[in-house]
């Protein structure tokens, strides 16, 4: 038998998860502040209740994707969440996502916090690459872990309920620094006539080629050791940074993205990390020590 499901919240991704658990044949109890925006599940035959407070009693597995925190505690403070499996994947902050871990354990509630890394067409489809960071309680992601994986892939990621949302923005940071990459990129052949379309796959090849340093980066932060199997010295590095500065110069590019990188880099050299990779670098962001 198929796990009943309570959905709070039907923007454009609460109704994509609902509909992919109600296309998986999970019973589905849905509420959403707008009533208008509940008509077509209500048309699929979704059960729709009249408040927040009935949608949450009626199920023990209740999933919520609203706007922001804010709202999570509007929504959910005239609910009994005694006994209540409470999966929030609305995005927040780690801090949020722990105060909101308290705050639903208080109640009685089990709690799972969770990051979206996707957008609403790729929910119910698996081939999309779309996934849900968990974290928070284990027991509660295992006991639902078929249910939580029907609109999207799953991973846990420790019981630390800010965990989830400390990886979200830990990888759409990444993905806007590539964006900013990819920005400078296409500014440099703007003025040239060189079709984007020319560069677009080389570029996407590039960063996919790239990719997979992460891991090597992974590895020197974990031995503390950022000598370890250097590739491309720090001071090789820093020695190449006025060819793509004088470049961007000649295209008529602002350095303004690229700029603050070399700068680091700059930096971490002159502290003595020339025989370094780019790891050390990390360590100039980090305001506070970190705690291992
Ligand atoms: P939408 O803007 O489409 O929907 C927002 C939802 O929140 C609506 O159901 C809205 O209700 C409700 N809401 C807002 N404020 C309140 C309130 N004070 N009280 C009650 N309900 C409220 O957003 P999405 O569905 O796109 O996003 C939902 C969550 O999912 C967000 O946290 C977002 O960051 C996250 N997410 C979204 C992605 C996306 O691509 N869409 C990707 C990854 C994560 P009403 O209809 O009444 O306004």
């Amino acid at each position: 038998e198929k796990t009943s499901v309570t959905v709070l919240g039907l923007g454009a991704m609460g109704t994509a998860l609902a509909r992919a658990w109600r296309t998986a044949g999970h019973p589905l109890t849905v509420w959403n502040r707008t009533p208008a925006r509940a008509a077509a599940l209500a048309a699929e035959g979704v059960r729709v209740a009249d408040s927040a407070a009935d949608a949450v009693a009626a199920n023990t597995l209740v999933v919520v994707c609203l706007l922001d925190d804010t709202s999570v505690g509007e929504v959910l403070a005239g609910a009994d969440l005694t006994g209540k499996d409470l999966v929030n994947l609305t995005t927040s902050t780690p801090d949020q996502a722990r105060a909101r871990a308290g705050w639903a354990r208080k109640r009685g509630a089990r709690y799972l916090d969770a990051g979206v890394m996707a957008v609403p067409p790729m929910v119910g489809t698996a081939d999309a690459g779309g996934y849900v960071i968990y974290s928070g309680s284990r027991e509660l992601f295992e006991r639902h872990q078929e249910t939580l994986g029907v609109p999207l892939g799953t991973t846990y990621v420790g019981e630390d309920a800010g965990f989830a949302a400390l990886y979200d923005v830990a990888l759409l940071s990444a993905m806007y620094g590539m964006f900013a990459g990819a920005a400078h990129a296409f500014a440099l052949i703007r003025r040239e006539d060189i079709d984007p379309a020319a560069l677009a796959p080389l570029l996407a090849d590039w960063l996919v080629a790239m990719a997979p340093t992460v891991h090597h980066t992974a590895d020197q932060l974990r031995h503390g050791d950022y000598t370890r199997g250097v590739v491309s010295s720090l001071a090789m590095q820093v020695a190449g940074a006025p060819t793509f500065l004088s470049t961007a110069e000649g295209q008529g590019v602002s350095t303004e993205l690229l700029s603050p990188y070399f700068d680091l880099m700059r930096r971490r050299l002159a502290e003595g990390g020339g025989e370094e990779d780019l790891t050390g670098v990390i360590d100039m962001l980090v305001r506070r020590p970190t705690p291992h």
